[in-house]
């Protein structure tokens, strides 16, 4: 083969879907955009009318810094050549075939919506939730059931992540503190009308074992209305095993906590450690969570210790991680819940890669890191890609077909980037008349028709 016939054609572009359009899909786009091996086209897929995924869905709405990202997104979908296809629900509306049929390339990058069960008796008691259901409601997504029944003057909430962290802060914030946030005004009136006064985080291991992060720890002893409390029998770390930098300063900032007896308030959090979920109590309802103590071994591992103790809640969240769902036809692997994957090519069940398809975000590695821990997984899948693409001489091909006849000729209609404008600029209209920057719309029927979709 000569340079010349390698050599990519500017007139051919190569095509490439993206599935999900939050940070780890946009963070592949902007990759694609950015790598200079050919020029692209990029058609972003979601099943919900508006942009941005977790960070819209997940990142507490008392968190606007961390939303921020927002703006670096934005500018990746208003780049020329990139297209939004909201609304459209991959296995229903586009298959696998499909994106065969009318792309060089496909990244699959749907994330981690699910929760992950405790399995423990009294898991299904009517007070007992995953806190992605939590979050999804307090977040306005437009499949969270309404009004999410919060009448608990006690809640438990499993794990010592950031998420955790998360639903406790929100769960223990004033009207106040949440009255420039986004939050739908309904769910703003029903977190304001809450009688909270006792959040439990709780934790099957010790303090040094705990996944949070610093800034996220230390925000909780900053509250206005809520005191932080700890026991120190649990909080205190013992031995001198050598830990990490964020453990460290994790651990430095319980030890303050520590040191002096916090002034009780309003709302208390208690943060718990070696207590492990054992069940979940109640009746017609849950009444209280049994946890087994633990303990270390001699060999480290987390042992019971055969006694046991129940913390009083109407409500248990469980905050233990998230999980990916499968994607009909894409090999999965249901152990790790990630499609099964080599540096972000998919790979078929025999470990042959799947010719033009890939995978990047929690759907490549499970839900762990950070939002811009997705900008390098991206680029990872990204090289895979554009390896691959050129190795194929695809831009020697013929482009495949354009999807937009065959769309419409389903009946499917994608609310486009400009419909999500409509949503954005009614949601920050809302916002203006309410004193705040945004208002989020929280149902599908004024979603669609303010997208202009019927
Ligand atoms: P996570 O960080 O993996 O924490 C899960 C927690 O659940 C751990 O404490 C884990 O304990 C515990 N757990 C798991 N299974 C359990 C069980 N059966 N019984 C009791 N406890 C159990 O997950 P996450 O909080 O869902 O967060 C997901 C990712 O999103 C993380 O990377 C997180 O940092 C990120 N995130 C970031 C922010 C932020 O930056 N502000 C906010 C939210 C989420 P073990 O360690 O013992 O397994």
């Amino acid at each position: 083969m000569t340079t010349d016939e390698t050599a990519p054609d500017p007139a051919r572009p190569i095509k490439v879907a993206i599935l999900g359009s939050g940070p780890s899909g946009i963070y592949a786009v902007q990759s694609l955009l950015k790598q200079e091996a050919f020029p692209v086209e990029v058609d972003i897929y979601d099943r919900l009318p508006t942009p941005y995924g977790l960070v819209r869905y997940g990142v507490a709405p008392d968190h606007p810094n961390i939303k921020s990202v927002v703006g670096v997104l934005q500018r990746v979908l208003e780049s020329p050549g990139v297209r939004f296809f909201g609304c459209v629900e991959f296995g229903r509306d586009v298959t696998r075939t499909d994106f065969e049929e009318f792309y060089d390339a496909v990244i699959y990058a749907t994330g981690a919506s699910v929760d992950r069960a405790l399995g423990i008796p009294g898991e299904s008691l009517p007070g007992s939730y995953p806190a992605t259901e939590f979050v999804a409601w307090y977040s306005g997504h437009p499949d969270a059931e309404q009004p999410f029944p919060l009448d608990a003057e006690s809640v438990v909430v499993v794990g010592v992540g950031n998420v955790a962290v998360d639903v406790a802060r929100m769960l223990a914030k004033t009207p106040a503190d949440l009255a420039h946030t986004d939050v739908p005004p309904a769910i703003f009136d029903a977190l304001s009308a809450s009688r909270v006064r006792d959040v439990y985080i709780v934790g099957r291991r010790g303090p040094e074992h705990a996944k949070f992060t610093t800034k996220e720890l230390r925000e909780l002893g900053e509250l206005v209305n809520a005191s932080v409390h700890l026991l120190p029998d649990e909080a205190a770390v013992v031995g001198d095993a050598q830990h990490g930098k964020i453990v460290r300063a994790n651990l430095g900032v319980l030890a303050k906590w520590l040191e002096v007896e916090q002034a009780q308030k309003p709302r208390r959090i208690w943060l718990r450690f070696w207590l492990r979920p054992d069940e979940i109590i109640g009746t017609e309802r849950v009444e209280g969570l049994r946890c087994e103590r633990t303990k270390l071994d001699d060999e480290g591992a987390v042992v019971g210790t055969g006694e046991y103790e129940t913390l009083p809640a109407q409500v248990v969240l469980r905050a233990v991680g998230y999980r990916s769902l499968p994607l009909p036809d894409v090999p999965f692997d249901a152990v790790r819940g990630v499609v099964v994957n080599d540096a972000g090519r998919v790979l078929e069940e025999d470990g042959s890669a799947a010719p033009g398809e890939y995978v990047a975000g929690w759907l490549k590695r499970g839900p762990t890191g950070v939002i811009g821990t997705n900008k390098s997984d991206a680029a990872e899948t990204v090289r895979a890609l554009v390896e691959d693409i050129v190795a194929s001489g695809a831009a020697q091909r013929p482009a495949p077909p354009s999807i937009d006849d065959e769309l419409q000729a389903r009946g499917i209609e994608p609310v486009d980037y400009a419909g999500w404008l409509r949503i954005d600029a009614e949601e920050l209209a809302r916002g203006a008349s309410e004193g705040r920057e945004r208002s989020k719309i929280a149902d599908w029927d004024t979603l669609r028709s303010v997208s202009g979709r019927s």
